[in-house]
């Protein structure tokens, strides 16, 4: 065979996989990438040189869209000089609009939806079957469409992670919350809780390969095992992965208030493996605001949860998601916003101005707050959240604190990075060696994105 036919025959195998969104797209991609490796595919961070590229999509906020559709634009370019090469789109923005995606991109291959992504390996092979059969009808593009939705997704499927030391594990998918701005009931479907003891193996199989934490994912982890046969909760399944040998740190995300139970708190406590961590998302501080947003909790309620927590785990950090600019959202409601955000003191906050989206509930309201006002209250929400984070940051200057660490740090290169059983990245100098270790550092100064540490035997 000719060397340049070998070349392009190996570059047809090459995949580059590009994940946007949160950590459950994230995993799904793992999935995806093992699955790929089985069947003899690789990976590649090189787009110029994959003979399959595939976006793994989001769609949680208007921006994110974007941003996706003016990146296939990129691709169109690229395809148009490499006709051969494959281009796919997965996750969740196909699985809500799949007509809208092949009608702005229809030089896509495939598209794929958030309950067929392990349908990939086939899908390719069926592609490569097409573009090698003769006789194609001129101008004619054939794809493959699976967007239809399936709540049986299969266990036991191959993972190639992108972490060496630290890993996520699903334990359910979809949401039945139906909160009124979003979208992931529509994208994801129905709760499902993954079999407890299926997420007991891959844990197991993980600490096996020298795996030392995980978190454990799902869009509100508090309703773990509701409405399923088995009748293992969130709690006694924090109790069972507490138990895996080999296993040093769990945390989990996504907590919704109104289902964090009193049990729950209780074995967080108790559980020496569970990190002094908790992602709450309280969205507003209003309970006008709560109650159009269909949260299914008050202020009051949220601020209780606060104090158990904070009384049953001395040091816990707490972090949030808020939206500001949510229809009717009037000055004063706001002002409950930073009000909460000052007494309750996080450690961190993901913070987004609303994003109507099609067909959410919260799209149909009429009192839409200008953008630009929705702006000004990020910009003030985001500038009190700094200063209370580098006021707590600063109370950790000369405490020793545990940290895992992760890699060498992305700003710095010469140093390393790891985080606290609190999720705070600490940034030293120190051996490669001590990657996928944990060990103890004295914090030496404060910042807002992260904090310096210094480590006395490297
Ligand atoms: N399940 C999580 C929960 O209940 O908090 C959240 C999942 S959602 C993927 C992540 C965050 O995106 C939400 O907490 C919310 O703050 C934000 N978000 C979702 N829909 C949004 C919208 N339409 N506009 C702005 N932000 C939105
Ligand atoms: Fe969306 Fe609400 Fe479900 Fe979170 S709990 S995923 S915000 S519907």
């Amino acid at each position: 065979m000719p060397e340049e036919s070998k070349a392009s025959e190996n570059n047809s195998r090459k995949v580059y996989i590009r994940t946007y969104g949160c950590q459950m797209n994230e995993y799904d991609s793992e999935t995806m990438a093992g699955l790929l490796g089985n069947n003899g595919y690789h990976l590649t961070d090189n787009p110029a040189e994959a003979g399959i590229i595939l976006l793994n999509t989001c769609y949680v906020r208007e921006k994110v869209k974007h941003r996706i559709y003016s990146r296939l634009g990129e691709l169109k370019k690229l395809k148009e000089e490499k006709p051969e090469l494959i281009l796919g789109l997965s996750g969740c923005l196909v699985q809500k609009e799949p007509e809208e995606v092949l009608r702005r991109a229809p030089y896509l291959d495939f598209i794929l939806g958030t309950s067929n992504f392990y349908h990939l390996p086939e899908v390719l092979e069926e592609i490569s079957g097409n573009h090698n059969r003769e006789n194609q009808p001129e101008g004619k593009h054939a794809r493959v469409v699976r967007v239809e939705e399936n709540r049986a997704i299969p266990e036991g499927m191959p993972k190639l992670r992108k972490r060496r030391f630290s890993a996520f594990v699903s334990v359910m998918r979809g949401c039945d919350n139906f909160c009124s701005y979003c979208n992931v009931p529509y994208v994801r479907g129905r709760e499902v809780s993954r079999p407890c003891k299926d997420i007991l193996r891959e844990v197991e199989e993980l600490a096996l390969k020298g795996y030392k934490e995980i978190t454990l994912l799902g869009q509100n982890v508090n309703s773990y095992g509701k409405g399923e046969k088995e009748k293992t909760d969130f709690a006694d399944l924090l109790v069972l992965v507490n138990q895996v040998e080999g296993l040093r740190r769990i945390k989990f995300t996504t907590s919704h208030p109104k289902d964090l139970s009193d049990k729950l708190i209780e074995k967080m406590a108790e559980l020496d493996k569970v990190c002094e961590h908790l992602h709450l998302p309280v969205q507003s501080g209003s309970n006008n605001i709560l109650s159009r947003m269909k949260r299914g909790y008050t202020r009051e309620h949220y601020q209780n949860l606060v104090h158990k927590l904070r009384r049953a785990i001395p040091g816990i950090a707490l972090s949030t998601d808020i939206i500001v600019g949510f229809p009717g959202e009037e000055e004063k409601d706001f002002q409950d916003t930073l009000e909460l955000v000052e007494t309750v003191g996080f450690d961190g906050a993901f913070t987004f101005c609303y994003s109507p989206l099609k067909e959410t509930e919260a799209a149909w309201l009429k009192e839409r707050i200008p953008e630009k006002i929705s702006g000004q209250r990020l910009r003030r929400l985001i500038e009190l959240q700094q200063k209370i984070l580098l006021r707590k940051n600063e109370s950790l200057v000369g405490k020793e604190v545990e940290i895992m660490v992760e890699e060498i740090s992305k700003k710095s290169p010469d140093k390393l990075q790891g985080r606290t059983r609190t999720n705070k990245m600490v940034v030293f100098k120190g051996r490669k060696e001590l990657i996928g270790n944990i060990i103890s550092v004295k914090i030496a100064a404060s910042g807002c994105w992260a904090l310096r540490g210094e480590v006395n035997s490297c």
